[in-house]
């Protein structure tokens, strides 16, 4: 068990290429992570690694590095009466369904013609370069416990 982990907690604002806002931290408890669990997205990661506490850093993080690039095999086409509340389905309604290899993924409706829906199994924002500005407000070394859980404890962690 590798215990020099660290456990590192960051406030960030999150923005597209448009310069359009679509998360922030700043209302809310600093994020906290356990490193090389996966918790952030790998391009945030590799980044974040170099900093330390008070470190203020634009990172730019590509598609590729973040939610992945659009894949068009998770754009379908199915018809209504085979999704949950068929009658009143809307753009935007959200369900989970098993995707082409039988992962379990979230799928939003992008449209409604006639008999049929249109599912979109991508992230929402895969296919986006982003923008994250990060100021890091804690580290400190993981307790076991995290290690063992893969993810962090406390203010801006996880809660049991
Ligand atoms: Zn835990």
């Amino acid at each position: 068990m590798n215990l020099s982990k660290r456990v590192v907690s960051f406030h960030y604002t999150l923005t597209n290429q448009e310069g359009e806002v679509i998360d922030t931290s700043k209302d809310s408890d600093a994020f906290s992570y356990l490193e090389g669990s996966g918790q952030i997205i790998p391009g945030l990661e590799r980044a974040m690694v170099l900093l330390s506490v008070g470190d203020k850093k634009k990172i730019e993080v590509a598609a590729k590095d973040a939610y992945g690039e659009q894949d068009q095999e998770l754009i379908l086409q199915v018809p209504k009466s085979k999704l949950p509340n068929s009658d009143s389905l809307e753009i935007g309604d959200q369900f989970q369904a098993r995707g082409p290899n039988e992962e379990m993924l979230m799928f939003r409706v992008i449209g409604v013609e006639g008999e049929d829906a249109t599912l979109d199994g991508n992230h929402p924002l895969a296919g986006e370069d982003l923008i994250f500005d990060v100021e890091v407000t804690a580290v400190r070394d993981a307790t076991a416990e995290e290690v063992a859980h893969g993810h962090a404890h406390g203010a801006g962690g996880h809660h049991h």
